[in-house]
Parts: C-alpha cells; sequence; structure tokens
C-alpha cells in the first residue's frame, strides 16, 4: 500500500522514533507547531477517525495510553492530542494519527489554530 506512515512505520522511511511497541509507533512530526510535536500513529492502517470500528478500537485506546506514558516519562505536564479528521480539517495524511503537542502555551480549547 501507498502509505507514508505505513512506510515510516516498516522502517522504509526514516524517521526519528520516540517509542514503540505492538500497537504503536511514535515519532517527531517532520515540521513541528511547538517544541514537543509527536505523532503517534497505530499500527494498523486506518485512513481517518470514521474508520475507527469496534473491531480495532483498541489500537486507539493504545495511542492513548502510550501518549500518558510518554508526558509522564518526559515530564510534559500539559499537552494538546488534535486528530485531523478529513481534508477540510487539515489532514494530510490518511493514516490516522494523533498530534502531540506541548512546550508553549496554546490559546483556549477548541481554537481552530491551536
Ligand atoms: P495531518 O495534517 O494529516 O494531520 O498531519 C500530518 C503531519 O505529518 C504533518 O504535521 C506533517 O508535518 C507530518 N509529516 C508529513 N510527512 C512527514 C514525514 O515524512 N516525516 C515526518 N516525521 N512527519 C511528516
Ligand atoms: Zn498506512
Amino acid at each position: 500500500m501507498d502509505c507514508l506512515f505505513c512506510k515510516i512505520i516498516a522502517g522504509e522511511i526514516p524517521s526519528t522514533k520516540i517509542y514503540e511497541d505492538e500497537y504503536v509507533y511514535v515519532f517527531k512530526d517532520i515540521n513541528p507547531i511547538a517544541p514537543i510535536h509527536y505523532l503517534l500513529v497505530p499500527k494498523i492502517h486506518i485512513a481517518d477517525a470514521n474508520g475507527i470500528t469496534p473491531e480495532n478500537s483498541h489500537y486507539i485506546a493504545k495511542v492513548f495510553e502510550v501518549a500518558a506514558k510518554i508526558a509522564e516519562e518526559e515530564n510534559i505536564p500539559s499537552y494538546k492530542i488534535i486528530n485531523n479528521c478529513g481534508k477540510d480539517a487539515g489532514q494530510t495524511v490518511f493514516h490516522i494519527h494523533f498530534h502531540l503537542i506541548s512546550g508553549k502555551r496554546f490559546k483556549e480549547h477548541k481554537n481552530a489554530d491551536i
């Protein structure tokens, strides 16, 4: 499958890995918008949030478990987790992923520009 994040998970395209287990791969965003900007990617090809089902939703739960683990280990007290679903929401890579961003003060929640 011609998917950038499947290739990154497979190691076919290099990335700065932060964490990996059976379910989740985490690496630095190539174009960070904050001092900490990680991409948390389930190791299953789901195109976007609309592709989450009872059969695969445990991968998504794992993403949030891993976020909490990274936050604790890296001493990140506050952070945002963002998922863009669909082109008009800003999704550019169609393998579901979650941005973990931190290290600067963000505007209030639900601000479209973060
Ligand atoms: P989206 O816009 O789909 O929510 O997020 C895609 C993210 O992937 C963007 O923040 C973009 O900077 C990042 N990205 C795109 N291509 C690469 C790549 O080859 N390597 C890494 N590390 N990040 C990438
Ligand atoms: Zn993929």
